[in-house]
């Protein structure tokens, strides 16, 4: 899609005029610079905080006082059944039926328990595929769960690479690999969107490759969800997991999510760490020997829901059950597009834009790749009150979230940028 953009003030305040997510602008508490919002581009760090979060959180202080543990019966919000007020929304937002996502624990730990249960390796089939450089956290989990079947890291990893000389992967690469490791490949887990450069990945080709050659496909969603549309269900993606504190605007530490597809969710044999709260509901407090998992994702949930922490999830979905993420997306493209035609207007800056040119390969992310002057630039950022994130060596990411973020926020940023003189080339 092309679009026509002008890199006047007008043609922004006049786009965020007519935007229909410039109501949702008011429902966010934005970080103050000098009486003013701050230009936030760090969504896909930590999403701003919803005006209805601290409304939510209260009810609940309350409801704790004035009931005790009858809270679990008699909140406004019942605690015994607090899970259950996620399903809908999540399973809108990730494209998946509602038996299929449930809201527990965190994404790291989520990632550790779908590990245990996706991947099983066998003497034969035992290699799993991830991006090279993926998040920390996903590498240590991959690297432990490897050695925790006693096999060698170096032997059973393959990370996808790049090609020399540029910044993402191939699609093509990415399902020639998965073709070429054929039998001997267990698994694929990829990001969804990777952290560092913000390329999309093709999930339905991919997963559909995977299949193919008889291995599982799973995604950490941490920089998808909420970003860009998913359906997880029509792709066929075997697990997901993912954090509600990016895009999902549900506060630091905030509770995670997980995607099982219901091929697996509703098959008992289905190996899964057992918690409490994933056993059916019906016998749970029975407390009886013996784990009977319920149906579905549900069924990884190890502890009873911790309630303060998905209050403000809660209060972020009730913002996305208002909207969806094609309508988003829609803006996103157009947002996304803008700030990139304004960045390469800047060239008297020594970056070059390493997330993909193609709409179908990002989200609403932009990765500059600077050759020097970052770091000295993100501090004169800073200094005027830009919030945006700034990876080593040499990254600063961008997002702006069509949710929050205008294309004033845009036009100001640029404005910046082109008063920033260059000091040091090399
Ligand atoms: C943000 C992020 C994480 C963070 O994990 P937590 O367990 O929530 O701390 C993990 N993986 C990826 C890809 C991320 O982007």
């Amino acid at each position: 899609m092309n679009y026509s953009y002008t890199n006047d003030s007008a043609f922004a305040q006049e786009q965020d005029a007519i935007d229909f997510f410039n109501s949702y602008r008011s429902r966010f508490l934005f970080p103050q610079h000098e009486g003013k919002d701050a230009v936030y581009f760090c969504g896909n760090s930590l999403g701003l905080q919803p005006q209805s979060t601290a409304y939510l959180m209260q009810q609940e202080l309350k409801d704790w006082a004035t009931f005790g543990v009858e809270g679990h019966f008699r909140a406004k919000n019942p605690w015994m059944h607090y899970h259950h007020l996620f399903s809908e929304s999540l399973s809108k937002i990730v494209g998946a039926q509602k038996e299929e996502v449930v809201a527990c624990n965190t994404l790291s730990v989520n990632l550790h328990l779908l590990l245990i249960s996706f991947y099983q390796p066998t003497a034969k089939r035992f290699k799993i595929i991830m991006e090279a450089g993926a998040f920390p956290s996903d590498q240590y989990a991959i690297e432990t769960q490897v050695k925790m079947h006693h096999l060698d890291p170096q032997e059973a990893i393959l990370e996808l690479h790049p090609r020399e000389g540029e910044h993402t992967l191939r699609p093509e690469d990415i399902i020639a690999t998965i073709h070429a490791t054929g039998n001997e490949l267990a698994l694929v887990l990829l990001g969804g969107v990777n952290y560092y450069t913000g390329q999309l990945f093709d999930m339905q080709s991919i997963t559909a490759a995977a299949h193919q050659v008889g291995a599982l496909a799973g995604y950490d969603l941490a920089h998808a969800v909420g970003n860009v549309p998913l359906a997880l269900h029509d792709w066929k993606v075997d697990f997901a997991c993912w954090c509600s504190y990016k895009y999902l605007n549900s506060g630091p530490g905030g509770v995670g999510g997980i995607f099982v597809h219901e091929k697996h969710g509703n098959n008992p044999a289905t190996f899964r760490l057992a918690g409490w709260w994933g056993n059916d509901e019906k016998t749970r407090f029975k407390m009886q020997k013996g784990f009977v998992p319920q149906k579905g994702a549900a069924s990884w949930q190890m502890s009873n829901a911790p309630v303060f922490n998905m209050v403000a999830h809660r209060a972020s979905l009730d913002i996305y059950d208002k909207t969806s993420v094609a309508l988003l997306r829609k803006k996103s493209l157009h947002l996304t597009g803008y700030m990139e035609y304004l960045l390469n207007l800047c060239t008297h800056l020594p970056f070059e834009i390493i997330t993909p040119k193609n709409n179908e390969e990002r989200g609403c992310q932009l990765s500059l790749l600077f050759k020097s002057e970052g770091k000295q630039l993100f501090e004169f950022l800073e200094k005027n009150g830009v919030i945006a994130d700034w990876r080593e060596p040499n990254v600063i990411r961008i997002a702006p979230v069509p949710l929050y973020n205008s294309y004033e926020d845009c036009f100001r940023f640029y404005e910046l940028l082109m008063q920033y003189k260059v000091v040091s080339i090399n």
